[in-house]
C-alpha cells in the first residue's frame, strides 16, 4: 500500500490510524533518511495507541517504553547502534517477543534480527513533489 503526504500532520494521521488497529505483539519497521517524518509518524502512532506523554526519537537510550497507552509500546531508535549485541543488551528479544507494539526506527541497521512477519514502512522524499511530500509505503512480510 502506498500513501502519500504533503504535510507533516498527514503523516502523524496515518501513524494514529495504524496505532488505532495495532494489535498486540505487532511489529513495525520503520525506515527513511534523516528528516524524512519517521518520529513524526512514531508519535502519531502513538497518539492511536493512547498514550499521553510526549513521545520523542529515544536519544540516549536504544529503546524507550510507554506502559500507559491501550497496549504498551516499545520505540526503538537504532541510528546509533555500533554493535548488534547492543540489542541483547537492551531485552530486545523480550520486546519482540512480548504482546506490546514495537517500532523500530532505522530498522534496516539491524536486518539480520528483525522478526520475519512484520509491517514494514519505508518514508521516502520526492523532493520534485515538493519539500513537503512524503512517499509512505506500507507492507506486511510474511
Ligand atoms: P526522522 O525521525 O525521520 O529523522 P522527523 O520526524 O524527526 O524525521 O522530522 C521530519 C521533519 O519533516 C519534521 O520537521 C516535519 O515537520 C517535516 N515534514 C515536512 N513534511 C512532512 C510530511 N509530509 N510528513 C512528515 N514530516 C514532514
Ligand atoms: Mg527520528
Amino acid at each position: 500500500m502506498v500513501i502519500e503526504t504533503n504535510h507533516p500532520q498527514e503523516t502523524f494521521q496515518l501513524g494514529v490510524d495504524l496505532g488505532k488497529a495495532a494489535l498486540p505483539g505487532q511489529v513495525y519497521t520503520l525506515t527513511g533518511d534523516l528528516g524524512v517524518g519517521k518520529t513524526v509518524f512514531t508519535q502519531g502512532l502513538a497518539q492511536g495507541l493512547e498514550i499521553k506523554e510526549p513521545v520523542n526519537s529515544p536519544t540516549f537510550t536504544i529503546v524507550q517504553v510507554y506502559e500507559e497507552g491501550r497496549l504498551p509500546f516499545y520505540h526503538f531508535d537504532v541510528y546509533r547502534i555500533g554493535d548488534i549485541e547492543e540489542m541483547d543488551e537492551v531485552g530486545y528479544e523480550d520486546y519482540i517477543l512480548g504482546d506490546g507494539v514495537c517500532l523500530i526506527e532505522w530498522a534496516n541497521l539491524i536486518e539480520e534480527i528483525l522478526p520475519e512477519k512484520r509491517t514494514e514502512i519505508r518514508i521516502e522524499k520526492d523532493l520534485e513533489k515538493g519539500f513537503d511530500y512524503r512517499k509512505i509505503t506500507i507492507e506486511e512480510v510474511k
